[in-house]
């Protein structure tokens, strides 16, 4: 059986990497590992009707196996969420497994996150941003993962029919209590941003961390409705001092080769009817995805990598969280934030010339 790599066998490297989370006191690698798929339990029943075709068993060794490789190589953040799975719940359970099994002696060494906000059990208190759903739900995490604590708690999407003061005070409640280290959101607007960072300090608690979904083929985190950049997500958060962590920075494998020449039988747009007809076999895509994929060749890089050297490329995203269904996946991403080699010189991997950057503008805008 497979056990973590020791400490004392860890790419100790990849600390120099690191990246502040804002203006706070914790440091992120700027790869973390997410765990909304690959790491449930059972074959899919239920959920989004968009979601799903048919899943492959979850296979215990192989999600032990990525987390391991994760660990060993300085990847010292797991972004999880009460409803990853499937089915809702099981990834934290199986994080949970792992952890017991495996890393228990290294909690004070990982950053382990989790979320709640989107639907998670029956009736009125499952669901949403109510102190009652949020603060019962953090509670059932920590038993899942078996864990006294999670490093940042965040609310896992804005809701407005909640007062943003009783969700906040929620975040700032599971603080003081010990049960989080840190508060965060995602999915919020930068105005709720805003609002909900000067909520939090007046309570005592800093928003540290606003995760947001990032990539070259989502890029609402770059816009505002007033046309300047300092009023966008990134701006606003750049100028209170928050960090942002991005999510699904490789458009959940569209910014990969995986789909290049088809659509794999394990893949998740094989599983996913919305990625798979809508994206994956439409020819604009292809066309943009294979001039990306030039432009990345030129830079000695694979497309995955150069997709997250260019979240990375702007200082305010401190990490770009990825998923993997292999421990191949995850080796080839790490690599991107690490250097390139150009006219004979190492940079750092998430520099871009200018010429670079025109080159990825019009292809994104065609
Ligand atoms: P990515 O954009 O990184 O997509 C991951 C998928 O891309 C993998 O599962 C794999 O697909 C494919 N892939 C990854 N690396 C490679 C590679 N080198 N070559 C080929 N294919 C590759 O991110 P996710 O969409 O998985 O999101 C990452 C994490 O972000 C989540 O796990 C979660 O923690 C967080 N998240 C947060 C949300 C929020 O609302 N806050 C929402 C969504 C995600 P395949 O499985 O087909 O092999």
């Amino acid at each position: 059986e497979s056990t973590p790599t020791s400490r004392a066998t860890m790419d100790e490297a990849s600390y120099s990497h690191f990246r502040r989370l804002g203006t706070s006191g914790l440091m992120l690698p700027p790869i973390s590992l997410g765990f909304w798929h690959n790491f449930g339990r059972e074959r899919f029943e239920g959920g989004f009707e968009h979601e799903v075709r048919e899943r492959p068993k979850a296979d215990f060794s192989r999600q032990r196996e990525i987390v391991h490789y994760a660990f060993a190589h300085g990847i010292t953040h797991f972004d999880l969420a009460n409803n990853y799975g499937p089915p809702a719940g099981s990834a934290e359970e199986t994080f949970g497994e792992i952890f017991r099994k495996d890393l228990a002696a290294h909690r004070d060494e990982i950053l382990v996150t989790t979320k709640a906000g989107f639907r998670m059990w029956p009736g009125p208190y499952g669901d949403g941003g109510s102190r009652k759903y949020l603060l019962a739900s953090l509670d059932q995490s920590l038993t899942r993962l078996g864990l006294d604590y999670v490093d940042i708690f965040y609310h896992h999407r804005q809701d407005d029919s909640t007062p943003l003061e009783e969700s906040m005070g929620a975040l700032a409640h599971a603080v003081k209590s010990g049960k989080a280290l840190y508060a965060g959101i995602s999915n919020y607007s930068p105005e709720k941003t805003r609002e909900a960072a000067t909520m939090l300090r007046t309570m005592g608690v800093p928003l540290v961390v606003n995760q947001a979904s990032y990539s070259m083929l989502s890029r609402t985190p770059e816009e505002s409705a007033s046309g300047h950049a300092e009023d966008s997500l990134l701006g606003v958060c750049e100028r209170l001092g928050i960090g942002v962590v991005a999510f699904s920075p490789l458009s959940q494998g569209l910014l990969t080769n995986r789909y290049l020449t088809g659509i794999p039988e394990r893949s998740r747009a094989a599983q996913n009817v919305f990625l798979g007809e809508d994206v994956a076999k439409d020819p604009r895509y292809l066309e943009k995805v294979r001039a990306l994929s030039r432009v990345a060749d030129d830079r000695g890089q694979s497309l995955a990598q150069m997709a997250l050297a260019w979240v990375l490329r702007k200082r305010v995203v401190t990490s770009a969280i990825v998923g993997a269904s292999s421990v191949q996946q995850l080796r080839a991403n790490i690599a991107a934030a690490r250097t390139i080699v150009r006219a004979g010189e190492s940079v750092p991997a998430t520099h871009f010339s200018d010429e670079e950057i025109s080159r990825i503008e019009a292809i994104l805008a065609d």
